[in-house]
């Protein structure tokens, strides 16, 4: 099995900055890639809000956070983020054309050693594994929303991945705190969004066909269950261009879903929790705690 040190995140969104900060704050050396150039600022804001949760929800020592920042440093140039990685993780937006380009250009700089993995939530492994140049080394590894307590990691293979890189990301997502679940076959959404796509997508359903509303639409589904969050919560949570991404490409009732998402949310810079306002309200003082 590969041993794993050096890790790359690449693009340090709602996901990415999650997915760094745990691997940093598990010891291990991780550079986040982005291209967008106010990225620097909105990592760091979203790193900052992590911290606060870290030292509240995980009992985090501050030398730990302290540390977890020292193994984080960034960059804006590919080969140089990837020079000495042993693993890359993938979490640029949900666009097949961004991602097919990245893994291009991933597979040509990257050097041999690496194992590439994508965290992408409804793309499958066999549908990017050609552009990475490196079928045998690419895979999905999937991590939740909010992976500091949500801490599962589905791994998925295609039929090109070979054992050896399988059973390092396995051990990998142990030794970064998660539990591995490994999805025996290929799956559009793997376990868990295959469970949770439909029913957030009732939910949108009920709510545009003016069945009830978002709030009683929530309460309904947290009381009658016993579930900390309703759906549009969830959605806010997930974050709302990830399910305008997903969405788009959808059926009509997605797109309209898309739309009404782009036009009430988008356009005016609300992506949901990590923003600080979608369907709900998040001041910064509450946190994520609030879940
Ligand atoms: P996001 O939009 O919050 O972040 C994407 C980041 O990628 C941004 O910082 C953007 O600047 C950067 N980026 C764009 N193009 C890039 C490129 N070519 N190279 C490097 N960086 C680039 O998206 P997100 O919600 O973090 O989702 C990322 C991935 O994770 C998607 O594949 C999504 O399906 C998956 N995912 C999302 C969730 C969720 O709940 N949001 C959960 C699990 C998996």
């Amino acid at each position: 099995m590969e041993k794993i040190s050096n890790v790359t995140v690449l693009g340090g969104g709602n996901m990415g900055s999650q997915i760094a900060f745990q691997i940093a704050y598990k010891g291990f050396n991780v550079i986040i890639y982005d291209i967008s150039a106010d990225m620097y600022s909105k990592v760091i804001e979203h790193l900052d809000l992590l911290k606060t949760i870290y030292l509240r929800e995980a009992n985090a020592a501050e030398e730990d956070i302290e540390n977890a920042f020292n193994n984080i440093s960034y960059s804006f140039n590919l080969s140089e983020a990837v020079r000495n990685a042993d693993l890359t993780i993938e979490a640029v937006p949900e666009d097949p054309a961004t991602k097919q380009q990245l893994y291009t250009e991933l597979g040509r700089v990257a050097p041999e050693k690496t194992i590439f993995t994508t965290n992408s939530s409804t793309m499958l492994p066999s549908h990017l594994m050609e552009y990475t140049g490196r079928p045998h080394k690419f895979l999905s590894l999937h991590f939740s929303n909010l992976l500091f307590h949500c801490n599962i990691a589905e791994i998925m293979k295609s039929t090109k991945t070979d054992v050896e890189s399988f059973d390092t990301v396995v051990e990998f997502a142990e030794a970064i705190g998660m539990v591995p679940i490994i999805v025996k076959k290929e799956q559009r959404g793997y376990i868990l969004n295959s469970l949770l796509m439909p029913f957030m997508g009732a939910a949108s359903e009920l709510y545009l066909k003016g069945v009830s509303d978002v709030e009683t639409i929530d309460k309904t589904w947290r009381i009658a269950t016993g579930s900390p969050v309703g759906p549009f919560e969830m959605y806010d949570i997930v974050g709302l261009n990830t399910i305008y991404n997903i969405a788009v490409n959808g059926e009509l009732k997605d797109r309209l879903f898309a739309q009404y998402i782009k036009e009430n949310f988008l356009k005016k810079g609300k992506l949901g929790y990590l923003s600080g306002e979608g369907f709900y309200k998040y001041p910064k003082e509450e946190g994520i705690g609030r879940y």
